[in-house]
């Protein structure tokens, strides 16, 4: 089996823009809300559906009912894929929430799973803010009061948003994105979603979107208090840089800059790559394609062989669940 390359989902939200198509090459029309590009999902709010190949057309849900063993590899167990992969283009905040633990989640949804994810910033403005966790020391009272009289903006943890950051966030952190933010997203895969706050805002029809404070209040944990962005662990500094961003029950990733040709090691598990910036050639035992800013590839995990060649750079995400 080949590298697979999906058709992008893209998904219109109020708070998007236009930047995954002048950014990151999605072919989005001429509306200006394009909020997200889910790059790999496998859920019933979204199916990857293969853009070319051999397995053109069909579903990344079929694809594992037909070729389990060769995509899946030593995880070929898995019923569902594990991963949903987007891109985010926010033009305007989006709503404070919160997701359930898988434990969680079953008392909502017996069919969904927690939500813990992970952001790499691939642009930002200046002045742009992430709401990543709770200031230190926030209650659960504290925090009910101030969502209650409408000074919850005080209770939350914003960092600003630098290109190249990575957030990691675990279910039960309250976050949001803020204005001028793109970026990667690495997520089980899961649409579990509460909403705290949507700061003051009504949706289309004029009415106020649906707000979750009950189901929020029991998924925070209050114990978690303020998420920084990770401090990346070096696992190579050669000509070929790359380093491992976040290693958690749920995924595995790490970023390879390079100017020069440079492998990944394979090892029976599926890979996920992400183009954050550059070009590069792909080449594996039978094919080679281009991959640009913005794509994203699916390695099944029974290929042998993964090398890079990149046009002059490159910068690339390597995901994988352990
Ligand atoms: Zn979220």
């Amino acid at each position: 089996m080949e590298p697979l390359t999906f058709t992008p989902l893209l998904k219109q939200i109020r708070w998007g823009g236009r930047k995954l198509g002048s950014l990151l090459n999605k072919q989005i029309g001429t509306a200006a809300d394009y909020a997200e590009s889910w790059e790999i999902a496998d859920h019933d709010s979204g199916q990857s559906v293969v853009a070319g190949g051999p397995f053109a057309g069909k579903s990344l849900r079929e694809l594992i009912g037909s070729h389990r063993d060769e995509l899946l590899g030593c995880q070929s167990h898995m019923a569902q894929f594990p991963l949903l992969m987007k891109f985010l283009d926010a033009n305007d905040w989006l709503s404070l929430q919160v997701h359930p633990n898988d434990t969680q989640a079953l008392t909502w949804n017996p069919q969904e799973k927690g939500k813990t994810e992970a952001w790499i910033i691939v642009a930002a403005e200046p002045d742009s803010l992430i709401c990543a966790g709770l200031k230190h020391g926030v209650t659960r009272d504290e925090f009910q009061q101030c969502l209650h009289d409408g000074s919850i903006e005080k209770t939350l943890h914003l960092i600003p948003a630098i290109p190249g950051d990575c957030i990691y966030v675990p279910a039960q952190t309250v976050h949001a994105i803020g204005p001028g933010i793109v970026l990667a997203e690495v997520q089980q895969q899961s649409n579990l979603t509460f909403r705290l706050h949507d700061w003051g805002r009504v949706g289309a029809d004029g009415q106020p979107r649906e707000i979750h404070v009950e189901e929020s209040l029991a998924c925070i944990d209050f114990e978690r208090g303020p998420v920084n962005p990770v401090v990346p662990v070096e696992l190579d500094a050669g000509e070929h840089r790359s380093e491992e961003l976040v290693c958690c029950d749920y995924f595995i990733i790490r970023r390879h800059c390079s100017e020069t040709a440079f492998g990944v090691k394979l090892d029976g598990h599926f890979r996920i790559l992400m183009v954050l910036d550059g070009h590069t050639e792909l080449r594996t035992e039978s094919v080679s394609l281009t991959l640009a800013k913005g794509q994203t590839v699916l390695l099944p995990a029974s290929l042998l062989q993964a090398d890079f060649i990149p046009s002059s750079s490159v910068t690339l995400l390597e995901i994988l669940t352990p």
